[in-house]
């Protein structure tokens, strides 16, 4: 198959491209400044050759989305903005996400494409129930209770997403993947706001731990579950969720992991807790410790097994994904070891 590949440059989306490549189809990829990406995506597949084709489109304009369709079988659209600073205006996520993916789901329809894969998120699922702390694909983010930005722009835009198919396209084959925090080996410094985590954890930045903690998904799994999401049966997969998570840890858990899984890059990984009035003081002057303080002492744990269950594979243990993602950040000379 020819498979559409939104956002290249991505984390998750060039782990797609790698697996698609790997298992034998042939990549049409989105970037928005081609002349800039395309040398460093060459450089990492050299292999592909026409295989590869690149194609510079934005999420905000038509331009180069009819090409980019063309000639494909499938979508996988992962391109959203994801960055670190939560930004003044939330229209700067939540206006290219939601428009982004209906631009993406308008030219793959116009292309006769009829299998669309949203790069949803865990956090369509499991923000603004404040008394629940086990979540499933069938749970949804209740915006009403007032969320952060990102976590707006992603339950928007599945939202959106699935509102257009069943009025638009009903027969189109559309589903979301939707990880939890996404870490594993990372292929250069461009890397995604999630592994900015484990980065912090190691090379010193973080002196203290707070009480908060995450669920752990592997950047090879999330691929996986795109690649199958496109490969399976139409009616397995057809208006399907399939939230990517291995496990819920504590960022004190996930220290202990990198201390036993890696010790030799560990002697910086904090071990002493950040007390809960330090974090809500310093939430007055830091924005990172802002969206920290929200999640103090919060459970959110998203199960996965669905997603084993009808994709057919299993999940790489939380422990591997951190001990792999330590590596490779000093493999890349990203933290010195
Ligand atoms: P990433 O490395 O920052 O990738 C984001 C991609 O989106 C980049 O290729 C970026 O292109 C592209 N993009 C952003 N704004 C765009 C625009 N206006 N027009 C065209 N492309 C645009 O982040 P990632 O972790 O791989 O995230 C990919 C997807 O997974 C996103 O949909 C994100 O919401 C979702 N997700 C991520 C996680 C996680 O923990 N990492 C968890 C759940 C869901 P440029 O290189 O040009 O900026």
């Amino acid at each position: 198959m020819t498979i559409l590949v939104t956002g290249g440059t991505g984390y998750i989306g060039g782990e797609v491209i790698d697996l698609l490549l790997a298992r034998g189809h042939s990549v049409h990829t989105t970037v928005r400044d081609a002349p800039k990406s395309e040398p460093r995506l060459r450089a990492r597949w050299p292999e592909a050759g026409d295989r590869l084709k690149v194609f510079q489109a934005d999420l905000m304009d038509d331009a180069g989305w009819a090409e980019a369709n063309a000639g494909c079988d499938a979508v996988a659209h992962v391109a959203s903005p994801f960055p670190l600073a939560v930004p003044k205006d939330k229209d700067e996520l939540v206006v290219p996400a939601r428009e982004g993916t209906l631009r993406a789901l308008e030219f793959a329809h116009r292309a006769g494409i009829s299998r669309f894969v949203q790069t949803s998120s865990a956090a369509a699922i499991a923000y603004g129930q404040p008394h629940k702390d086990q979540f499933t694909h069938l749970d949804w983010t209740d915006l009403t209770a007032g969320v952060p930005p990102y976590i707006e722009s992603k339950t928007v835009a599945e939202r959106a997403a699935r509102d257009w198919v069943a009025l638009h396209a009903p027969e189109m084959i559309f589903c979301s993947v939707n990880p939890v925090a996404v870490f594993g080996p990372v292929h250069d410094d461009d890397m995604s706001t999630s592994v900015e985590l484990v980065k912090k954890i190691i090379d010193g930045s973080i002196p203290l731990i707070p009480d908060m903690g995450i669920c752990v998904t592997d950047v090879r799994d999330v691929a996986e579950a795109h690649v199958r999401a496109i490969e399976a049966p139409a009616e397995t997969v057809r208006g399907e969720r399939f939230p990517t998570s291995e496990k819920f840890l504590w960022l004190r858990e996930m220290a202990d992991v990198i201390r036993q899984r890696a010790p030799e890059h560990a002697g910086r990984v904090p071990r002493r807790a950040m007390p809960d009035w330090l974090v809500r003081l310093l939430a007055l002057f830091l924005d990172e410790m802002k969206q920290i303080k929200g999640e103090l002492g919060n459970v959110r744990d998203v199960s996965g097994t669905h997603t084993e269950e009808v994709l057919g594979f299993t999940f790489i243990p939380a422990e591997q994904t951190l001990e792999d993602t330590v590596r490779s950040l000093v493999a890349k000379g990203i933290v010195k070891g």
